[in-house]
């Protein structure tokens, strides 16, 4: 398990406006961590947590024993919630030395609310994932003597936290909510009934959370919520090609990402944004879920395979380079394996330049856990997740191999993760490793590329890179790679990574 300790606290001490304030504060000098599972979105709700504590006064453990410990849960697959109660077990168990207070955050919270307390009667707070804001009075009132405090309401202000009230992990990009909650209901997914209906914040409030991270150092945004393109202006009803814009026209934001939308709300404007180039990098995960119509008609997808092999074509057409990644699901309820085969063309016709696969798993709540059966075993399961990474390893490696001799620009984000080199990614989002001083993290370099695995890229500097201080980012070692997301154990399996071939980082 991945776990992230914020970094240091921000500069402001004591109570952040805006959070329920009361003195004392007896929290004042605990340690605290946050350990993180899933998404991006749960990694930039830690971020929010981080600054909710250090807004009490307390501070991150770094290697001493925290005294708070929050858990930051994901609930998309079944094995994610039960290394949940593991860990609170494993806490509890260490020679009678528990931390002083437990918390469970996140989807599983938001989920399961109280009847935690019956699961893993340790835990002192469940704290869902609208009601982030109310993190600094639990652990108050926790602290002056209450037990067991759940919060699992939802409350409107913790969709529009000001930038100030975030403790962001260092690094050269930075993450963005720009809405919450989903209302499609695809029939295995248990995002809308953790994450609630969809809210969108305002284009102002987002522009004015770019412009304070550009002011701070940050160069790359990524802009997050469970389905961007279906993004309105609640005021003007501006859409998310607008906000692309928006945000793109803040001085100092060199490049944009998102995730992640959904093929059936996919507009043109959007694909015009792609084809003018500019800060919207030429990156898209856009998760397909099967390449069968008849399980996307089950899954309630709302697009049919044609429809998306024909959005990729109008992708393609309008913006060559685009690179796309995606999500897919093998063994669903029902699945044949004639069904699977459509999966396994579909990597050969769109060639997608990642996928993150999973098992499917029953999820409470869901359409498909209520009416369809759970009817593909589980060794099925695994032996077409294995042929489905075989087949995408192949895909990868042979597009990696025609990026050889290739030069990119990429943003230098720190040490590689197997140490020795430095790692970035270009505009395609690809991974790659190179030769240089480590100085050179939040710079920008022009890249020959000279070898490849199926997950990332060699490369060499075509000029001298420059050093760069992040002058906004809390100071501190460079930032890796893998505080971004990339190593925590989000529930997907990504394509193998055996069989490398010139990356030594890979
Ligand atoms: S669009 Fe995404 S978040 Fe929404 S229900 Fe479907 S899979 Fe879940």
């Amino acid at each position: 398990m991945t776990v992230f300790a914020s970094g240091p606290p921000l500069p402001q001490s004591g109570p952040v406006t805006g959070y329920p304030a009361g003195a004392p504060i007896p929290g004042r000098s605990l340690r605290f961590r946050i350990e993180t599972w899933g998404c991006q979105m749960n990694v930039h709700d830690s971020e929010k947590m981080a600054a909710a504590l250090s807004s009490l006064g307390c501070r991150p453990a770094e290697t001493e024993p925290a005294e708070v410990v929050v858990l930051n849960t994901c609930s998309v697959r079944e094995k994610a919630q039960e290394k949940v109660f593991a860990r609170v077990e494993q806490l509890v168990g260490r020679g009678g030395e528990r931390p002083r207070l437990i918390g469970v955050a996140g989807c599983v919270a938001q989920q399961e609310g109280e009847a935690i307390f019956g699961r893993a009667p340790a835990v002192d707070f469940v704290l869902g994932t609208q009601s982030l804001v109310c993190l600094p009075d639990i652990v108050r009132r926790l602290l002056e003597g209450e037990t067991r405090v759940v919060e699992i309401g939802r409350h409107p202000d913790n969709l529009d936290i000001p930038p100030e009230q975030i403790d962001r992990i260092p690094g050269v990009k930075a993450y963005i909510t720009i809405m919450e909650g989903c209302d499609n209901f695809c029939s295995f997914c248990v995002v809308p009934f953790t994450r609630g209906r969809e809210r969108c914040r305002n284009v102002s409030s987002i522009v004015r959370e770019a412009e304070s991270l550009a002011a701070s150092g940050f160069q790359e945004v990524q802009l997050l919520g469970q389905n961007v393109n279906s993004y309105r202006d609640p005021e003007d009803g501006r859409d998310f090609a607008e906000l692309t814009d928006a945000v793109g026209a803040v001085p100092g934001i060199r490049r944009i990402r998102f995730t992640s939308p959904h093929p059936k709300d996919f507009s043109d404007a959007l694909m015009e944004r792609f084809a003018a180039g500019g800060p919207l990098m030429p990156h898209m995960h856009l998760p397909a879920q099967s390449g069968s119509t008849t399980v996307l008609e089950r899954m309630r997808r709302g697009y049919s395979r044609g429809e998306f092999l024909e959005l990729v074509g109008r992708a393609r057409d309008k913006a060559p380079e685009l690179a796309l990644s995606t999500d897919l699901i093998v063994g669903f309820c029902g699945e044949t394996r004639r069904e699977f085969e459509d999966t396994l063309t579909l990597l050969d016709e769109v060639r997608f330049s990642s996928v993150y696969s999973f098992k499917y798993s029953e999820r409470p709540h869901t359409l498909a856990s209520k009416r369809l059966p759970d009817d593909v075993p589980d060794p099925e399961k695994t032996h077409r997740l294995v042929a489905l990474q075989a087949r995408q390893r192949e895909i990868q490696l042979a597009l990696h191999r025609d990026l050889v001799g290739r030069e990119v620009e990429v943003l230098i984000e720190g040490p590689s993760r197997k140490g020795g080199q430095l790692a970035g990614r270009g505009p395609d989002n690809r991974i790659v490793n190179f030769d240089g001083p480590v100085e050179a993290t939040g710079s920008f370099g022009e890249v020959r590329i000279t070898g490849f695995g199926p997950n990332s890229l060699l490369g060499e500097p075509v000029s001298s890179l420059t050093p760069r201080r992040l002058s906004g980012s809390p100071a501190g070692p460079p930032a890796n790679p893998s505080d971004w997301g990339a190593a925590i154990p989000l529930p997907v399996v990504q394509a193998a990574i055996r069989g490398r071939e010139a990356s030594p980082s890979v």
